[in-house]
């Protein structure tokens, strides 16, 4: 299950930084970037005649065609990984079932030990690293390759292998852990172990958010407190005038990994912290760094952790009350021919990640549409809390040079998890023609 866990792993970076941008470091810009907008065009402009449709125009009119077509193709080739890694994702869990590989770690792990927390460690250990080294082919093309031709990745291969070493590190102490307790529970509660289960996984996620920006960001990237007034000043203004009591504005530095912009407002008490990467510090304008604060701000103030989590129970109910279900189903038929004796034997777990994998596939539309209305909220708290409707706009039209402008609206309901650039800048020119009166001369 390491795709699960990863994918746990970037639900929990999801919820932690909800990242916003895309940019390169400076001196550095890929033929995807798109121009810095640090002048708003002419019909963009406030003025008695102002139009939040001819102004939306004449924002996406900035961009040069080419490099939207890039983005379109690289945004659009994102739909097909989504079905690629699920089709690989099964025949990976197939094999495992069918040449009882699963089988054979498990009965490795039991001649090892007696003790069964220690034998569901080993076989997660087994399984990782096999499945690892299976995936290893689709996750260099789609996280480092892929990356790369399209401008979005800045390591090179000895680096990212290295981030890759750690994170795998990372998902087998966390994997460890979450095996050995959700197979403790099937083992003891033969009835009900489909409610705990989700119980348990929704207790991990929540541990998992909380020691993430402590023990595992650290392992990726630095943070440091960032001391220039220019920038920190009015972040830290807006921060009082929304009630976030933060004290100090932090940088950490993503353009090791990525061209792509983000920030995030995260934790409480004496957590509480505002975090920007250095690549919306090095190529947003001003306003455009407020109006993403602003809007990370939103996410904040919002409780959008919260509401995320919520629904991440139901969503882990469904799933658990789907595998039970499913399971029950599957052992039945070909259990015997995959040598697996029941819930509770841990050679069941890529039959488990094949049935999650296939309630996940179903449920993307609604996964981007639960965090894409929370964008949508945050991105007006934003506008509200910024009033930099024009900061927005160079925001969204950054944030295209990997993520497709205009997608249709059904498109958009499947695949987007977060409102599409033109509906972004849409939305600010909108804000903009009916609150002209902050606007200052010549914005
Ligand atoms: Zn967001």
């Amino acid at each position: 299950m390491p795709r699960t866990c990863i994918a746990l792993i970037s639900l929990t970076l999801v919820f932690l930084s909800c990242s916003a941008l895309a940019a390169p470091a400076p001196g550095t810009l890929p033929a995807t970037a798109m121009p810095s907008v640090l002048t708003v065009p002419p019909a963009a402009q406030a003025s008695d005649q102002f139009d939040p449709v001819a102004a939306t125009d004449a924002y996406l009119a900035a961009m040069p065609a080419d490099a939207r077509a890039r983005s379109d193709a690289y945004f659009e080739g994102g739909y097909w990984m989504i079905l690629w890694d699920f089709l690989y994702a099964v025949v990976v869990c197939l094999l495992l079932l069918n040449l009882r590989w699963s089988a054979s770690m498990r009965n490795l792990a039991e001649r090892i030990t007696h003790f069964k927390p220690l034998q569901t460690i080993i076989y997660w250990t087994e399984y990782l690293l096999l499945t690892t080294a299976l995936f290893f082919p689709l996750t260099v093309y789609e996280e480092f390759l892929r990356e790369r031709k399209y401008g979005l990745a800045t390591q090179t291969f000895g680096p990212w292998l290295g981030d890759q070493g750690k994170l795998l590190l990372v998902n087998l102490v966390l994997g460890a852990i979450l095996s050995m307790m959700l197979f403790g529970v099937v083992r003891r509660l033969q009835r009900t172990w489909w409610i705990w289960g989700a119980i348990v996984t929704e207790l991990f996620l929540i541990f998992a958010v909380l020691i993430s920006p402590v023990y595992l960001q650290p392992l990726f990237n630095k943070i440091t407190r960032l001391d220039d007034p220019k920038v920190t000043a009015p972040i830290l203004k807006m921060a009082r005038a929304n009630g976030i009591p933060a004290k100090d504005v932090y940088e950490i530095d993503a353009s090791r990994q990525t061209t792509r912009m983000s920030a995030n407002v995260s934790g409480f008490a004496n957590t509480m912290r505002i975090t920007m990467n250095d690549n919306l510090l090095h190529r947003g304008s001003l306003e455009e760094i407020q109006a993403v604060i602003g809007h990370e701000m939103g996410h904040y103030v919002l409780n959008h952790v919260y509401h995320g989590m919520e629904f991440f129970f139901i969503v882990a109910v469904a799933g658990f009350a789907f595998l039970r279900g499913s399971l029950n189903w599957s052992l039945e038929r070909w259990g015997e021919k995959w040598q697996i004796r029941g819930v509770g034997d841990t050679a069941v777990l890529p039959l488990v990640v094949l049935l999650g994998s296939m309630f996940f596939f179903a449920l993307t539309p609604v996964m981007n549409s639960f965090i894409r209305s929370q964008e949508h909220e945050a991105d007006m708290y934003g506008l509200n809390a910024s009033r930099q409707p024009d900061g927005m706009a160079q925001a969204a039209i950054h944030l295209g040079e990997y993520r497709k402008m205009s997608p249709g609206p059904l498109e958009e309901w499947l695949f987007y998890d977060h409102p599409s650039g033109r509906t972004r800048i849409y939305d600010a020119m909108r804000w903009k023609s009916e609150n002209l009166q902050f606007m200052q001369p010549g914005q």
